[in-house]
Parts: C-alpha cells; structure tokens; sequence
C-alpha cells in the first residue's frame, strides 16, 4: 500500500526523542513521503515542549525538497472530561491535532472513565485524531469508539510503534485488531502514523502495512493513500499554508 504522509513524529523537542527536525525532514525525503508532520508533546509529557514552541512554526519552510511540511501536536488529555495539556488559542495556531492518553499524564481509569476521556477530547473542535488508541492499559469498547468517531468526523490512528513487540503499550497488536474490525463496522476513517523518535524510523510503515494486508482492510478507509484525504485531519486549507 502507499503511505504518502506520517503526521506523528517526534523531535528532540520532545525530551525523550533523538532527531532534529531537520533530520526527520530528510528522513520523510529520503522515503519519498509527499508530506511530513511532527508532532512533539504538549508540556504534561515531563521535559516536553513549553506553549513557546508551538507558537514560532512560522520559522519552517513549508516545503522541504518537494515534502510538504505540516505543523501539529501531540496533546495530551489530562482528565476524564477530556481536557487537554493544551489551549485552543495555541491549537488553532497548528496545522493538526492529535489527542492521547499517557500513563505519564493520565492514569488509566475505568473502561467509562477512558471513554469519557476521549469523547470529550473529540468534542474540542481542533482534534482530528486520536493517537493510539490500543494501548490495553486504558481499557475501553472499540465499538463505541469508532461509532462516535465516524459521527464527529475524527479518525482513528493506526499506530506502528505500538505493533513493535517492545513497545511500551499492552497488547498494541491485539487492540489494534479490535480497533480496525471496529472502523471497519462503523466505516471509521483510520489514519496510520509511525510515531517515531528517531529519524530512521519516519516513513516506515510496515508493521501497520503487513496488519492492514492481514486484515484485509478496506483501502477506502485508510487516508495515507490520497492527498485529497490528508484534508480531513488538517485545520487549514493546504492552499492557504
Ligand atoms: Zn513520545
Ligand atoms: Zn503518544
């Protein structure tokens, strides 16, 4: 399958990441990506990124060697209203939002209290994704997850890093089978992401690629194919940037 974009990616702004952005621009390059998104951490994540720094993206080219660079943030959600690490002064500022749970930020709570979680992240109007939502620590109904997804027009992120065996996420592998059977009931958009924290590892989408031909999931409902369904998960038009 083409993957022509990765929007979660992570830079040494992040504290615990270890490219620049520049390296991770050529990385994306260097795959044949068409466009790039980093998204470094909101400041609940420790040693993250101050507000400052979301706020001075004007500093970066907009194309780097024909990839066109996207500006977002991973925020975090902080409570079980949903709330964000985050303003919708600054969020309104980025080209995309991603929202996530992390046992850093949030402690895993009941299946309701993780639903509640979500859906009040996905009623703030700037998330258009929500980050890996596999990680079997914060247990919740993959049904009723990608239901009301579908309804709010937010999409669901296939993520690679939690399909590595080391990853930190319990049983990533596992959920995420339950979250793409569940799109796929729903007609859930699934947008995959590599998360990645070190520049090699941009653009690199096998682990979703071999689950997503596994599954035999429908292509339809896979964004990373077309340019056009890019456009769903950005606040701005691509004209304007
Ligand atoms: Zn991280
Ligand atoms: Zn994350």
């Amino acid at each position: 399958m083409d993957f022509l974009f990765d929007l979660h990616t992570h830079t040494i702004a992040s504290g615990h990441a270890y490219s620049t952005l520049k390296e991770n621009m050529e990385e994306a390059a260097a795959k044949g990506l068409l466009a790039y998104g980093f998204s470094d951490h909101s400041e609940a994540v420790p040693g993250s990124c101050k507000n400052i720094y979301f706020m001075n993206f004007k500093a970066i080219p907009r194309r780097f060697k024909d990839v066109l660079i996207l500006r977002g943030v991973e925020a975090n959600i902080i409570d079980y209203k949903g709330n964000l690490d985050i303003d919708n002064g600054i969020l309104g500022r980025l080209d995309y939002v991603i929202a996530s749970l992390h046992t850093i930020c949030i402690k895993p709570g009941s299946l309701e209290e993780n639903m509640d979680a979500y859906f009040g992240a996905m009623s703030n109007r700037f998330v258009k994704i929500i980050g890996h939502p596999d990680d079997g620590r914060y247990p919740i109904d993959h049904d009723e997850l990608a239901k009301e997804a579908n309804k709010r027009g937010i999409v669901l992120e296939l993520n690679n890093s939690s399909l590595n065996p080391d990853s930190a996420r319990q049983n990533g592998r596992e959920n995420a089978i339950k979250m793409l059977e569940a799109a796929k009931k729903y007609g859930t958009n699934v947008i995959c992401n590599t998360d990645s924290h070190y520049a090699d590892s941009v653009g690199d989408f096998r682990n979703c690629d071999i689950l997503l031909r596994e599954m035999d999931f429908p292509q339809e409902l896979i964004l990373n194919n077309s340019m056009e369904k890019l456009k769903l998960v950005l606040n701005k038009s691509i004209e304007e940037m």
